[in-house]
């Protein structure tokens, strides 16, 4: 007899009898059952069986504002009713679509005054894809075709996304990257550093970029796409000098780039986006998760006006989704954006959350089982290592720390033999408090567990 609840196990029924999960070994989905979360509020989860769990992933990176704010509702339910749907096709537009995108060229870089909206974040970099190559044909250069990406970037799951990205596990199935994308190293230092200090391996790993456009020719190269800081890979923050010595590049040859700020547009370090952290100059950002703090689906491609400009010219731009600019996402996400903007979200993540978050992250640097521990605005992650300094893992060790979490109160993502953490905005320092407490006592029980 399981000592679960009934409706859990029923639910759990439905899952193993009508259920094909997202990113799940189905196998021991069948065998364990989903844990079903069944309602939230402000930071924490609840779910079936009655357990109250902090969210240190704000779910997939993306309730930036918290769980449980009635004015999002409020928007939904108002735009459902005046128009709960029409399209953005064939020279009609709708106002919460019109108004979005006005309130995104506001708190865009200077000089990206245009949205293209798409469902997901994945569509927006089919639309990435399809958009950069137009441009590029447009301009009497069709051979500008290849886009580079890097490996173990995270650009979504449909066949672009996942072939932009650089995940070897999804590569595997289906026969990706498709032709015409190519990729270069990852930024990871203390992965795949050795015993380069930090500042001359992110030095070399830029220079993969430009040894790759001469590879593939300058006049075969479309565009470059990473994330500023790479979310699913492991939050991965590049070295000190990865980014100039990036830009650098991106400065001597004629060529896109596009920064995916799925993860870490609308607040999450701190700036409205990583590229105005970095300073970098995209021509493209992809965007969605926090730009409507998960609420409804949304993503979208911000496009400088150099770019508009071109495309402007071009005739019918033959692409677009039913659900491009969906009125109740926009008016969904013109709410959150207002509620970032009026409530002081991003400047409180810069000025208050997140030095108090890498402060008591830092702390954990102590502990046997952390090799290191890094953060950037409300970006963090924890690296397990037997050894601090040969960085020798016990393998597995993140995964048994993960659900170690889960039976304690808190959601914290394994990647790797990395532990990552990217809590809603508006996470509290008390809650900051919770959350590293937490943590520290399932490091405590997981290096219990693996030295067994
Ligand atoms: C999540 C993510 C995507 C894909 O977004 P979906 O909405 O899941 O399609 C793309 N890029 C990055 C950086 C992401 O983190």
């Amino acid at each position: 007899m399981s000592d679960k609840n009934p409706q859990t196990l029923a639910w759990q029924g439905l899952s193993a009898e009508h259920h094909l999960a997202p990113f799940s070994d189905y196998q021991q989905l069948k065998d364990k059952g989903p844990r079903i979360i069944t309602k939230a509020q402000g930071v924490y989860l609840w779910d079936s069986e009655g357990n109250k769990i902090l969210d240190g992933m704000a779910g997939l990176w993306c309730v930036a504002v918290g769980y449980g704010r009635e004015e999002l509702v409020a928007a939904a339910s108002r735009q459902m009713r005046e128009l709960p749907y029409y399209n953005l096709f064939f020279q009609t537009a709708h106002p919460p679509a019109l108004e979005l995108a006005k309130a995104i060229a506001d708190i865009a870089p200077d000089g990206m005054n245009h949205v293209f909206f798409t469902g997901s974040g994945s569509e927006g970099n089919d639309t990435v894809l399809r958009l950069v190559r137009h441009y590029w044909a447009l301009k009497g250069q069709p051979s500008k075709k290849v886009i580079i990406g890097r490996v173990n970037g995270y650009h979504g799951s449909t066949v672009a996304g996942a072939s932009l990205g650089g995940m070897s596990g999804m590569h595997e199935q289906g026969d990706l990257p498709i032709p015409g994308i190519v990729h270069i190293p990852q930024p990871y230092w203390f992965g795949e550093g050795g015993d380069l200090p930090p500042d001359e391996f992110g030095v070399w790993a830029a220079e993969q970029l430009e040894k790759k456009i001469l590879e593939v020719g300058e006049a075969n190269v479309a565009a470059f796409i990473a994330e500023p800081i790479q979310g699913a890979g492991g939050v991965i923050i590049p070295p000190a000098s990865y980014w100039p010595k990036i830009k650098e590049i991106l400065d001597r040859y004629d060529i896109l780039f596009v920064a995916d700020e799925v993860i870490c547009g609308f607040g999450r370090t701190g700036e409205w986006f990583a590229s105005d952290y970095y300073r970098l100059k995209p021509d493209l950002m992809t965007i969605a998760k926090g730009l409507t703090s998960g609420y409804i689906p949304m993503g979208g491609v911000i496009v400088r006006d150099e770019v508009v400009k071109v495309i402007n010219q071009g005739g019918d731009f033959n692409h677009g989704f039913t659900y491009s600019g969906h009125p109740v996402a926009a008016a969904v996400a013109l709410e959150n954006i207002r509620i970032l903007r009026e409530e002081g979200i991003v400047d409180e993540v810069k000025t208050r959350a997140a030095p108090y978050l890498q402060k008591r992250l830092l702390e954990l640097q102590d502990h046997p089982l952390v090799g290191e521990v890094r953060s950037l605005g409300l970006l963090g992650a924890v690296e397990l290592v037997k050894d601090k300094v040969s960085r020798e893992r016990y393998p597995g060790a993140a995964m048994i720390c993960r659900q170690f979490c889960f039976d304690n109160g808190l959601v914290m993502r394994a990647v790797g033999e990395t532990m990552i953490i990217a809590p809603p905005l508006v996470i509290s320092c008390a809650e900051i408090d919770e959350l590293l407490a937490t943590a520290r006592k399932c490091l405590d029980l997981t290096l219990e567990a693996v030295q067994g």
